[in-house]
């Protein structure tokens, strides 16, 4: 489900950055060594009491002349009012209520959009400082007194950001219904494809009670299977405001991927690969979920017999990370190969949710083993006992060994790829999990 977003705002230097580091605590450490994924500091998912909500550190602003500042803090606040549930105000108790803060307190103030405000760097512990009582002027409330470097102060700033969190209720799509979310650049095509779907087949646009308000997803019922189309930034409904900040498509774009089971991976064929498309295919990788490639926009290009190899073959360099994804030329515009697109979601849906029985598991394995020999290091060799699926949507696997260390990742890699050649997994990455057994 999609999740409430929570922007902190602000001026360079009251410690925007480091409150959003204390309210993510440990979250980022587990995206570390992703291939593909450059890690952004700028938002994360947030718990406080058992709710869960993102947090966007609208950052970014350099230090510059106080008119630069101003406009750059307009547009963040701008941008927030816009896109987030709840904005947090961060202000400096050292150096009091400035100008630029009565600025943005109107703008926020005048949206009508919930704001908290936060007054930082109040170190001690017990009363809160006489001058916090001046930031009652900014008129948006009451001020909390926190210290991002420390933590004090800020469970009570949470419990203030809750109460504005709106319900986010159940998801109420069918077990059977396939989530699918379409992420890519702007322009690659994905509201037209959705458009060309919605247009062709039954659609039900479905706008679930609590979830942000602009999220429409896409439901299509047709002879593959039911399926629900994941918004992702108003792809239907476009802002020009949202074009503007990639910062929070970005930001939709990951959170479609999390209520997904399978990401369609849009790149368009005139452009080609970029960064950015490596950036949330390696997200979708990371989160174990199914994945296609989808070359938008064939009918531009112009083909002899091995174009569409000599495409595939660049892009699979590319996606090199995600050597198990699928691909498929389409075109949105004239709806070439779309019905291909269903069949392949429905197929690599099921891959990313295999069980494989142990029995087989282990012959595979067994195989493995003899034709290659496990590596070994000062006279020990590596053992592997016994692997087990332990769970799907991506396929997990326990192996236990004789020795952790000595299961070298390119050894791994075998494995890996003899479970493939076996079972296929096609469009699904799958995890190992080692242990060790004496
Ligand atoms: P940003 O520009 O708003 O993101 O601010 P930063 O998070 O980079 O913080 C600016 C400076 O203020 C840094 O030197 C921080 O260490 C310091 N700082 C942040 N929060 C606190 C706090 O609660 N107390 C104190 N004393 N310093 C803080
Ligand atoms: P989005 O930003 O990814 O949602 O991209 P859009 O769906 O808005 O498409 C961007 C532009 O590309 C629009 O002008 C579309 O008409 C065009 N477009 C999208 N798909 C195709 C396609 O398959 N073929 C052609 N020729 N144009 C396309």
């Amino acid at each position: 489900m999609a999740l409430p977003i929570v922007a902190v705002v602000g001026r360079p230097n009251v410690g925007k950055s480091t409150l959003f580091n204390k309210l993510i605590g440990q979250r980022l450490s587990i995206v570390e060594d992703t291939p593909g994924v450059t890690r952004d500091r700028i938002y994360s998912k947030c718990e406080w009491r058992g709710r869960e909500f993102m947090v966007v550190d609208t950052g970014g602003i350099e230090p510059d002349t106080d008119d630069v500042i101003l406009a750059q803090m307009r547009r963040q606040a701008e941008v927030a009012i816009h896109r987030a549930d709840v904005i947090v105000l961060v202000t400096d108790v050292r150096c009091g209520v400035t100008a630029n803060d009565y600025a943005v307190a109107d703008m926020l103030q005048k949206s009508g959009k919930p704001v908290v405000l936060a007054v930082n760097k109040c170190d001690t512990i017990g009363e809160p400082p006489l001058e916090l009582y001046e930031f009652y002027n900014l008129g948006i409330g009451e001020p909390f007194p926190i210290s991002s470097q420390h933590g004090h102060g800020t469970g009570d700033m949470l419990d203030e950001i809750l109460k504005y969190l709106p319900e986010t209720d159940a998801e109420d799509y069918d077990e059977d219904c396939i989530k699918v979310a379409v992420i890519g650049k702007p322009n690659a095509g994905k509201s037209s494809l959705i458009n060309k779907i919605a247009g062709e087949e039954r659609v039900i646009v479905s706008d679930i009670a609590g979830t942000t308000r602009d999220a429409t997803d896409t439901v299509v019922e047709n002879e593959q299977g039911k399926f629900v189309f994941i918004d992702t930034a108003g792809i239907r409904k476009k802002s020009r405001i949202t074009e503007r900040v990639e910062h929070f498509s970005v930001l939709r774009a990951y959170m479609a991927v999390d209520r997904a089971d399978v990401c369609i991976i849009m790149i368009d064929a005139q452009t080609g690969f970029t960064e950015q498309d490596s950036k949330v295919a390696g997200y979708a990788h990371e989160q174990g979920k199914a994945s296609i490639i989808a070359v938008n926009k064939w009918d531009l290009i112009e083909k002899d017999t091995n174009t569409m190899k000599e495409f595939q073959e660049k892009l699979e360099k590319d996606f090199s990370f995600m050597s198990y994804v699928p691909f498929v030329f389409i075109s949105a515009k004239t709806g070439q190969r779309v019905n291909k697109l269903f069949e392949m979601i429905h197929f690599v849906a099921n891959q990313n949710a295999i069980r494989i029985s142990t029995g087989t598991l282990n012959d595979v394995l067994a195989y493995a083993t003899t034709r290659v020999q496990p590596p070994s290091d000062k006279g020990r060799r590596l053992k592997i006992y016994y692997m087990t699926q332990v769970s799907t949507k991506p396929p997990t696997f326990v192996t236990f060994v004789n020795r952790a260390d000595l299961f070298h990742f390119s050894y791994q890699r075998y494995i890996e790829n003899q479970i493939r050649t076996t079972f296929g997994l096609t469009g699904t990455p799958i995890r190992f999990v080692i242990r060790e057994r004496g």
